[in-house]
């Protein structure tokens, strides 16, 4: 049987753009800004007050690679469960609040990592900027200036006419200034807009204006697929110039679904080491193989795979082989059979009907050997051509 080379790379794999400098922050154990790895957020769609569900929700999202998760206190039992909600979660909890003073303080009591702020439903916490600013700091909470357009500061909503750019912007930074005259400035800033190419240009503006971290995020994205394309677009757009810290995809769908979205951005981009990653292709009229079917097959056989494995599904022999051997794993269909490649190699062919279960078993073999060798990320695939 081929042996594989398990060595790493020499170097990180390149990406777009350094990092935008910026300050850092503690959301509980997890750094955002400075050089810290850009995380991933989401938020629970279950009531705060069904403990029980909220953290059986949070252990889903904790599975799956987020990084930070926010739950919703609009209400007094809200913010009681949030004690024990706090304390359980694996990962760190940001309390989500928009009209009551009260429940930030009460967030930062219950033991929340950070809490977040929007200067548009909020104009009566101004005047206790001063005691919540004193609160975090005493507690090591940090805060999210959450601006969103659905939501903007009335006032800057007459000035600009609608939620321009300028105008979350402008809101964000007076904020931020509040915190800033009590010398608080242990925040991150998010200014969302349903509009990518606004919310574009918005962190674009903010992030030439301040170094506090950025929270990227499509605010209302939409379903699945629109807001998997509106989040792709503009999240690239930005941290393809090094602009964002954390990112949350927001989508109308289960939470996990958002934080897969958000690590195969990060993953695209070389900002996250890639696991798994399943090269295929098109299919056309010279398949010799349902590739489709095939993709899909060995897909879910290797779903949860931790190594960093590049695995390439090819329907056919124009570009099959040549595909295959870059891969760390590859079929070249053909004829009724499949050339199974192990790292440029052919190691055996099969008849059609054996190539998934013979790609999930090298697969599997490969997996073992990297874990044996100490290999938990680097650069993988799975290809279907
Ligand atoms: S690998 Fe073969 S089947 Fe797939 S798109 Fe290319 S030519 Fe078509």
């Amino acid at each position: 049987m081929t042996s594989i080379d398990l060595g790493m790379p020499a170097a990180p794999p390149p990406t777009l753009a350094e990092r935008r400098k910026t300050r850092q922050i503690k959301v509980g154990k997890v750094l955002v800004g400075g050089d810290a790895p850009v995380s991933v957020q989401s938020m629970t769609t279950t009531p705060t007050t069904d403990v029980n569900a909220t953290l059986q929700q949070i252990a889903e999202l904790t599975a799956t690679g987020c990084d930070i998760v926010r739950v919703a206190v609009p209400s007094q039992d809200d913010a009681d469960a949030l004690p024990i909600i706090a304390q359980k979660s694996k990962i760190p909890v940001i309390a989500d609040i928009h009209f009551q003073p009260k429940y930030v303080f009460a967030a930062i009591e219950a033991g929340c990592a950070a809490v977040r702020v929007n200067p548009g439903n909020i104009r009566k916490f101004d005047d206790q900027v001063k005691e919540i600013a004193q609160a975090a700091t005493d507690a090591g909470v940090s805060i999210r200036i959450g601006v969103n357009a659905g939501s903007l500061d009335p006032r800057l909503l007459q000035k600009y006419g609608k939620p321009t750019a300028e105008a979350l912007v402008e809101s964000a930074l007076w904020e931020a200034s509040l915190f800033e005259e009590h010398d608080f400035r242990d925040f991150k800033i998010s200014v969302k807009h349903h509009d990518p190419v606004v919310m574009v240009r918005a962190y674009e503006l903010l992030s030439e204006q301040c170094d506090y971290p950025l929270h990227l995020g499509v605010t209302e994205a939409g379903p699945a697929f629109q807001g998997t394309i509106k989040s792709s677009v503009a999240f690239g757009a930005l941290l393809a110039k090094g602009i964002g810290d954390t990112i949350r995809v927001s989508l109308s769908a289960p939470p996990v679904e958002e934080v897969k979205v958000g690590i195969k951005i990060l993953e695209s981009l070389n900002l996250r080491p890639r696991k798994l990653e399943i090269v295929s292709c098109p299919s056309c009229g010279r398949a010799q193989v349902d590739v489709y079917k095939l993709a899909d097959e060995v897909t879910a056989g290797l779903e949860g795979m931790e190594v960093p494995l590049r695995v390439a599904v090819m329907g056919c022999v124009v570009n099959g082989p040549g595909e295959a051997r870059e891969a760390d794993l590859g079929v070249a269909s053909g004829n009724g059979k499949g050339q199974i490649f192990v790292r440029g190699e052919v190691v055996k062919t099969v008849p059609e009907s054996q190539i998934v279960e013979t790609l999930i078993d090298e697969a599997m073999r490969i997996s073992e050997e990297m874990k044996l060798a100490g290999v938990a990320s680097g650069t993988p695939e799975v290809e279907v051509r």
